[in-house]
């Protein structure tokens, strides 16, 4: 019997670019028993293995081993907040001859090779092996257009974006398809940056390189972006929409081990008990996600807002997300007191499950991608809290063009939190909920046989099943001469 195709996946090392690829890794295994090979940094590596029940990942998916190659940074580097982006030239540098060496010493020579669209160095290591890649980008596709616009927008004079200046609601006009919808303020935060800084030329540079994959993969679903990826389809003759994948997962393995198998920090559960006692809609839940950080006082400004608009809420606290956390003692009586009334504080929740419980009314978020998706899909209206990367297109998207929330963007004063919390948990915006509904259906049939997602995936697999016929067929015939 001829042996399955070999997909190796490589994804940029941090919580929101692991977890989608590693939900992708599981359906590629489960749905075209694929041997998959998924290359983690060694730092998340170890940090991952420890929190999966590896003998229920094992039996659910035999053919999926982890390796890992070094990321180039120390073991005491924080790898979050601001110094994230030292993982950008580390692993350029570090991780690439790493990634080949790992490639070329694999038994079996993989068929294609899935590669994060900023680990594009990927791209470079396939071309010289010989190897189809495919680039995933984590972010919706309005922010992957608009990352193909950097240069652009670099000649048209809008970068850098001057922050609180009054050109901040200036309109965008040069990126096709968001010529009404876009603001400066609204560009990703990489567009404050001087036009040659790295940090920005390293963008430029990764976009450039993913247009030499085959095909571009997106978590995100047809019916909430068709115009983006219309665009996107001028520069990858395949763009395989397949979101949101923990749905299509968890729709495909029930109530299996694997859920939660891609979190690299431990889940409190406990909150879910709380949120049973609650009452249906009632409950904010609150997070900023794995990476970005609050100062101390962004942090009683948020927490004054939550405990003045009287609403109980759910709230992850990261241990690092206070930048300049000054201990206990400086958090005022009133908001602890008033906290274990109405509050409930883990430091990392269940999110699917938390957004999927009926308590849960609303979500202040900091609209990264993925909790922009688990939200949409779970019908949860967003209050959006947006501070780097693609947090600002998304949460213009969320606030403009999809109309699923409100968007506090460059402001968190305790009464602005507390009258946006206010006007999604109770005064219940019918616009917003209308659509929150729509949209969430939207995303459901996605993900279901007939469904957009549900199709892409399946021509995902067939096609890699294509190549791997095709390298056969082209081994066999050099073994007949
Ligand atoms: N998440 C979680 N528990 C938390 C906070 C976040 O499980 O307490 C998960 C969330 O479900 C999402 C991911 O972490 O899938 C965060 O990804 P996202 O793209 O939203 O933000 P990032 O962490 O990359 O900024």
């Amino acid at each position: 019997m001829d042996i399955a195709p070999h997909v190796v996946l490589l994804p940029f090392p941090a919580q929101g670019h692991i977890k989608p690829m590693l939900i992708l890794a599981q359906l590629l295994c489960h749905g075209g028993s694929f041997n998959i090979t998924f290359v983690n940094t060694e730092y998340n590596h170890h940090r991952l293995l420890k929190l999966i029940d590896q003998p229920a990942f094992s039996r659910l998916f035999p053919t999926l081993q982890f390796m890992s190659i070094p990321d180039g940074l120390s073991p005491e580097h924080p790898r979050a907040g601001p110094s994230v982006v030292d993982l950008f030239f580390s692993t350029s540098s570090v991780s690439k001859p790493e990634f080949r060496n790992l490639i070329v010493s694999l038994s079996q020579e993989p068929t294609c090779i899935i590669a994060d669209g900023i680990m594009s160095f990927a791209v470079d290591v396939a071309d010289e092996l010989g190897i189809p890649v495919i680039t995933f980008r984590t972010y919706s596709a309005t922010c992957t257009w608009i990352y193909f616009h950097l240069q652009k927008l670099i000649q048209n004079g809008e970068i850098p974006v001057l922050q609180g200046n009054e050109d901040m609601d200036t309109q965008i006009s040069c990126i096709p398809g968001l010529e009404n919808v876009l603001r400066r303020r609204d560009l990703p935060s990489i567009c404050k940056l001087e036009a040659d800084s790295p940090i920005l030329q390293f963008y430029i540079t990764q976009a450039s390189k993913m247009t030499r994959a085959s095909a571009l993969i997106l978590n995100t679903f047809q019916e909430l972006e068709t115009p983006m990826i219309t665009h996107l389809q001028s520069i990858f003759p395949t763009v395989y929409t397949s979101g949101p994948l923990h749905s299509l997962l968890n729709s495909i393995i029930v109530d299996s081990p694997s859920k939660n198998s891609s979190s690299l920090i431990e889940m409190d559960e406990s909150c879910i008990k709380w949120l049973d006692a609650q009452h249906p809609k009632s409950v904010l839940y609150v997070s900023f996600g794995s990476v970005i950080v609050l100062s101390h006082d962004q942090f009683l400004e948020f927490w004054y807002g939550l405990v003045n608009s009287g609403k109980p809420f759910l709230w992850a606290i990261r241990p690092d997300l206070i930048v300049d956390y000054n201990g206990p003692n400086n958090i005022p009586e009133e908001l602890k007191w008033a906290s274990k009334e109405m509050g409930c504080i883990v430091s990392w929740a269940p999110q699917e499950d938390v957004l999927a419980h009926q308590s849960i009314g609303g979500f202040l978020t900091h609209s990264g991608w993925n909790s922009t998706l688990e939200s949409i899909y779970s019908g949860v209206p967003m209050i959006c809290w947006p501070m780097i990367a693609d947090q600002q297109v998304n949460s213009r998207c969320v606030s403009e063009m999809w109309k699923v929330g409100l968007d506090l963007k460059d402001t968190c004063d305790r009464s602005t939190v507390e009258k946006l919390v206010r006007d999604v948990m109770e005064n219940k915006v019918e616009e917003v909920m209308a659509s929150t509904v729509k949209n969430a259906r939207l995303a459901h049939d996605s993900i279901h046989e007939g469904g957009s997602s549900h199709g892409n995936i399946k021509k995902l697999v067939q096609d890699i099943i294509s190549i791997h016929s095709r390298k056969i067929a082209v081994n066999k015939e050099i073994m007949s001469f």
